[in-house]
């Protein structure tokens, strides 16, 4: 049985790991261990590494991988790119290879062989889709096509200039500074399409995902149904109770058909364990995407409010500050009403909470159903938007 405790081991150490680097940060993991090891996997292991390059290869070893990692991580580079398609490729090619041969089986019609096929290809072609079109290039011709789609909310955007292209910036948009240029309604420059995702993409990114995570949720179910049907077809139950006398019960059957399957079909469970691990991830990096999409935000503007927001609070904490302090001043210089009684002083409201509610308000957000059809027919790309420029 050492087998599966060494699978359940692997499991619960991915989940604490994925769990600490997506959610680490979290509020309710202050303090704990989760948070420390997302601080180290988000910082402290690459602060660390660095120093341990410069004290075996000194200074120029240290300039030198820094260079690297600018090239992989800060200028477009198909690293990712070419590691997804090895990936996609080299599952796909393990699965026909250990497990096209049960198909036709049991449960499973011969008709998944082209299914599967079919899926990969739709797959890449999403890929393609993501990495080579056009996430909203703003330049000096289109510009104000742009800044027609969305007002300024004074907020977030105000009206200005980019920097490095020179030419007005309009509003959600962003300057890249990897693809080193202006894209609209940005929402964050993707390593693994080596493109930015913007105002003309999230529509095919967010078909990538919701279709990667149903791929791998496809796949794991009809290998575990090859599976299953092999348990039938083999009449495994029939020989563990009457060969073998094992109780006709589920507790007692079960560890004899894990270890069954271990034995026989190993290539199978690690993939349905790989498969099972990323469509979970997949379909969480989906489900953020999608609210992101219905409230009509971008992960840009998600860390723009979160800014905003906290310096609100600062600014009425010290406001609400100010008042208590020129509050107590007046009631030590006797300008103070009758004594209250003692009981209404203990319940009164402290003065620092009378601080105003900072509300995010966007003004983007125009309901969840003209949010999605705005995600699939952006609105610089409408006829209406050329209608109304043109009048
Ligand atoms: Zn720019
Ligand atoms: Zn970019």
């Amino acid at each position: 049985m050492e087998i599966q405790w060494l699978l359940v081991v692997h499991g619960l150490v991915t989940l604490l790991v994925v769990v600490s680097l997506l959610c680490g940060h979290w509020p309710i993991f202050q303090g704990t261990f989760i948070e420390r090891i997302h601080y180290f996997i988000t910082f402290g292991a690459y602060d660390y590494f660095l120093r341990f390059v410069a004290v075996i290869f000194g200074s120029r070893g240290r300039n030198c991988f820094l260079a690297v990692e600018h090239y992989l991580c800060g200028r477009p580079n198909p690293i990712l790119q070419l590691l997804y398609l090895s990936i996609l490729g080299v599952t796909y090619f393990v699965i026909v290879k250990s497990s096209f041969g049960y198909i036709p089986g049991y449960y499973v019609s011969e008709l998944h062989r082209y299914t599967s096929m079919l899926a990969v290809g739709v797959g890449v072609i999403l890929f393609l889709l993501t990495s080579f079109s056009d996430p909203g290039t703003v330049t000096a011709e289109n510009v104000s096509q742009y800044i027609s789609a969305y007002p300024y909310d004074n907020i977030l955007y105000v009206e200005k200039e980019c920097s490095t292209c020179k030419i007005s910036k309009p509003a959600r948009s962003k300057h890249c500074s990897i693809c080193d240029r202006c894209v609209a309604r940005f929402d964050h420059h993707c390593g693994w399409m080596n493109n930015c995702i913007g105002e003309k993409n999230t529509r095919y990114f967010l078909a990538f995902l919701l279709w990667h995570f149903l791929i791998c949720l496809y796949g794991a179910v009809v290998l575990g149904f090859i599976l299953v049907g092999e348990l039938k077809e083999r009449r495994i139950i029939d020989i563990l109770t009457v060969y073998y006398g094992v109780e006709n019960s589920f507790s007692s059957l079960f560890p004899y058909i894990v270890q069954w399957l271990l034995s026989a079909y190993n290539t199978q469970i690690l993939l349905i364990m790989f498969l099972a691990i990323v469509s979970l991830l997949l379909a969480g990096f989906f489900g953020y995407h999608a609210h992101l999409c219905l409230t009509n935000t971008t992960t840009n503007e998600t860390f723009k409010w979160q800014d905003y927001i906290s310096w609100k609070r600062k600014l009425n904490e010290a406001k609400s500050s100010a008042a208590a302090l020129k509050a107590s001043i007046h009631a030590m210089n006797g300008e103070s009403k009758p004594p209250k009684s003692k009981w209404r002083i203990f319940f009164r409201r402290s003065p620092l909470q009378n601080e105003e509610v900072v509300r995010k308000n966007n003004v983007y957000d125009q309901g969840i159903a003209s949010n999605l059809f705005e995600i699939v027919f952006p609105l610089s790309e409408r006829r209406s938007f050329f209608c109304r420029k043109s009048e």
